[in-house]
């Protein structure tokens, strides 16, 4: 079993988040508190209906899927500054939409689940899943700064567990020990980066420390919904670990604010590549003017979009959903009209845990004796002639 750095309980986090009812928790960490310090956003997180209420004019529907989210179902959190993106009066905000409970949560439509990708099953440690034969994905902690709406792990986040245990971790570690054709860790949660940085730091060192290990993936979105976590002592700190990639969220391009440039801009300048998983959701982004708008704005700032996943279907998610053809006809719509590095691609992941599968619209009009006939993004059709060599 691995040696594992020694870290003190009060080293867990940052500031606990409650699962519901009021935030303001004190935190002994704190040093300076202001809207700039991350530790003040974890303690003002809203999470109470009454703060949501200060804070935005809710419609009937929001005020209910609120009380349901406190009383009975998946936690509320918004950070104070994804709260700033929202618009007060609209519930249609793209982001509101996002973090605002609705009431149509309650509802369960055929092929909802309560765990999509069937992480419990594929489950090989302690909060260590592996679907595919190279990669693992390590679930450090059940907390977020904000609950999204649509989260494909609504079962297990923020149900109060906080950041993995030592032993739990120890037997995950070994796992990966043992398996050394994973090589590629996914620190997922929750969101890492809402631990404190000596802790997410010694869990870093000691998944670097297996050999095999060749890539550290950071699935995080701090960036977007809590872009003051990024500082320079944590980029410092992170740096050491290289290489380790940044897989980021953003959703909208109203999620691109000042804050996140400041962040984006400090992991790229050193040397983590960051990159994009976009969800689609209905009436948030399903249109490719929308997705258009946040792919460019994304590469501007050296990010690269790379996913566009569909949104899996999570219990109490389906009036968020989109049915597959929507996303295949905005990537028709977007292919040819956005450079190459801008355009995602289109994933499903497929119910069950069986794995990802892209989706692309059809090209092919008709293929046969060594003629394709493909459709060009301009609706063009063209002949591609293989060549008559079959050896090598
Ligand atoms: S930050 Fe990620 S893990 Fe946390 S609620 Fe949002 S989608 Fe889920």
């Amino acid at each position: 079993m691995a040696m594992l750095p020694v870290l003190a309980a009060s080293e867990e986090g940052a500031a606990k988040v409650p699962a519901s009812g009021q935030s303001h928790v004190g935190s002994t960490r704190s040093t300076r508190s202001t809207r700039a310090d991350w530790r003040w956003q974890m303690r003002h997180a809203v999470t109470s209906l009454e703060a949501l209420e200060k804070a935005l004019v809710l419609s009937d529907d929001e005020r209910a899927g609120a009380r349901r989210a406190i009383d009975e179902g998946f936690p509320l959190s918004i950070t104070p500054h994804y709260l700033s993106l929202c618009d007060r009066h609209d519930p249609t905000c793209p982001v509101r939409r996002q973090c605002v409970p609705s009431a149509r949560e309650a509802i369960e439509v055929h092929g909802d689940l309560r765990d999509p990708l069937g992480e419990e099953e594929h489950e090989v440690a302690p909060g260590l899943v592996q679907r595919y034969p190279d990669r693992a994905l390590l679930l450090a902690t059940d907390r977020c700064g904000v609950y999204c709406r649509f989260c494909t792990r609504s079962r297990m986040v923020g149900d109060g567990g906080g950041a993995m245990p030592n032993e739990r971790l120890a037997v995950a570690l070994s796992y990966l020990r043992a398996h050394p054709e994973v090589r590629d860790v996914i620190v997922s949660g929750g969101d890492p980066l809402v631990m404190a940085t000596d802790r997410l730091v010694a869990l870093l060192r000691a998944v670097r420390a297996v050999p095999s290990v060749e890539t550290i993936r950071l699935a995080t979105r701090c960036p977007v919904t809590m872009p003051q976590r990024v500082t320079p002592e944590l980029v410092r700190a992170l740096r050491k670990l290289h290489p380790i990639w940044i897989m980021t969220h953003f959703n909208h391009a109203k999620e691109l604010s000042r804050a996140s440039d400041v962040a984006l801009r400090r992991l790229v300048d050193a040397g983590f590549p960051v990159m994009n998983q976009s969800v689609l959701l209905r009436g948030i982004n399903d249109d490719a003017d929308t997705l258009e708008t946040l792919f460019r704005g994304l590469v501007r700032r050296r990010v690269r979009p790379y996913y566009l996943l569909q949104a899996d279907p999570v219990r109490g998610t389906g009036h968020l959903r989109t049915p597959l053809e929507a996303g295949i006809a905005i990537m028709e719509r977007l292919q040819g009209r956005l450079t190459g590095i801008a355009l995602p691609k289109l994933i499903v992941d497929t119910p069950g845990g069986k794995g990802k599968v892209p989706l692309l619209p059809d090209y092919v009009e008709a293929r046969g004796n060594g003629v394709t006939t493909l459709r060009t993004f301009r609706g063009e059709r063209v002949d591609y002639v293989d060549p008559p060599f079959t050896e090598p």
